[in-house]
């Protein structure tokens, strides 16, 4: 257990901050300890992996358990299907490359994106036409309720676009230790997303090898490299609004991109960049924050910021949008403290 450990270097936005208590948790023992310690303390928990989804807008004044745990297992083979389970603090691209390299294929759209293992259900991480929910099979929890170790079904998760079980009523009660990914010996690709369909035009078979290394590049042109630009990538929800105000939005501005998304009515999705850039911000900054001027949905450090920075270039942003388009914005990224009736991990 240390005291007053700088947090800086452990969320991808640099931003300052830092935890009056932090333990680097290696073990399922070293978990239950230091949650004794918190409670027999009365203090708040934030689980963190590799801070790559946070805004840590003030010091935390609990305790940061810092999720390391760390193992890839197969357990399964039959020759068709793989079932592997990583450990929560693993580093997520380096288990997408390593399940490549032995030929467990489904997870190679997933490449690059930031962060743990752990952290990949908690919204359900996704990019390039697919989310790791369709991939998981279960995940094994630590329950703060009950003290024990539990396995939860994908079917019970509540997979949604950037969303699960773990980010609502499991969000303080929860910690994940393991998940189990189904993955495929067999090579079908995923190449419903049009930019990746375009990236990988007449090339014959399109292998998974192959459409890891496009989405490599074709994420490293368009998203800064947090080691460089601290940034916590897409900022914000693409928003899910109802058909008839895309049409009324249509009728205003001409241009605006949206899909169909299946509910009860008819409902179409549209990037939140396209609003932003719309609203005039892409480029811009506030102090030492700014919106990224390559892709407007990302909100950049650029050097210096404070998390005041961030925050106030976001409420900025949504105040715009909601005012010109009558959308509300919903950020992607965790605020700590949650922001009024928001998602976030602190119990
Ligand atoms: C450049 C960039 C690009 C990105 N691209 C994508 C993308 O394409 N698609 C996408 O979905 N996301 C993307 N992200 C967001 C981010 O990488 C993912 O959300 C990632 O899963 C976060 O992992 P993490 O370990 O860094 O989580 P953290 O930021 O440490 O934590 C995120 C949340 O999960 C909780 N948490 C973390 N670990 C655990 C655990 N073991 N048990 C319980 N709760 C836990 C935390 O309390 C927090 O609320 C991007 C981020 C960056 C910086």
């Amino acid at each position: 257990m240390q005291q007053n450990v700088d947090l800086q270097p452990l969320n991808t936005f640099a931003l300052p901050a830092r935890a009056r208590w932090f333990c680097a948790v290696e073990s399922l023992a070293t978990l239950q300890q230091a949650l004794q310690f918190a409670q027999a303390q009365a203090l708040p928990v934030l689980v963190l992996g590799g801070g790559s989804n946070v805004l840590l807008r003030e010091d935390f004044p609990g305790l940061v358990l810092h999720m390391q745990l760390r193992g890839v297992q197969r357990l399964a083979d039959d020759g068709d299907t793989v079932r592997v389970q990583a450990a929560c603090g693993e580093n997520w691209h380096d288990f997408v490359s390593t399940c490549l390299t032995r030929g467990w294929h489904g997870l190679e759209n997933l490449a690059l994106i930031p962060g743990r293992v752990g952290a990949a259900p908690i919204q359900n991480i996704g990019a390039y036409g697919v989310e790791a929910g369709e991939r998981i099979e279960s995940v094994q929890v630590f329950n703060r309720e009950t003290a024990s170790v539990e396995s939860i079904a994908a079917a019970d998760c509540g997979f949604g676009y950037r969303d699960s079980v773990f980010k609502r009523q499991y969000r303080d009660s929860r910690i994940i230790l393991q998940v189990v990914f189904r993955l495929q010996r067999s090579a079908a690709v995923n190449l419903s997303y049009s930019a990746l369909a375009q990236a990988l035009a007449g090339q014959q078979p399109v292998t998974p090898q192959a459409v890891f290394d496009a989405v490599c590049r074709i994420r490293r042109s368009r998203l800064p490299d947090p080691a460089v630009l601290g940034n916590a990538g897409s900022f914000f929800k693409n928003p899910v609004i109802p058909a008839a105000l895309h049409r009324d939005l249509q009728q205003r501005y001409g241009d605006v991109p949206g899909h169909a998304v299946e509910g009860a009515e008819p409902l179409i999705k549209l990037p939140a960049a396209w609003l932003i850039e719309r609203a005039g911000w892409k480029g811009r900054r506030l102090g030492q924050a700014g919106v990224y001027e390559k892709q407007a949905l990302v909100l950049v450090n650029h050097g210096g910021a404070r998390a005041q920075d961030v925050v106030d270039l976001a409420q900025a942003i949504m105040a715009d949008v909601q005012q010109q388009f009558g959308i509300a914005l919903e950020p992607e990224v965790q605020w700590v403290p949650p922001r009024q009736g928001a998602d976030a991990r602190v119990g």
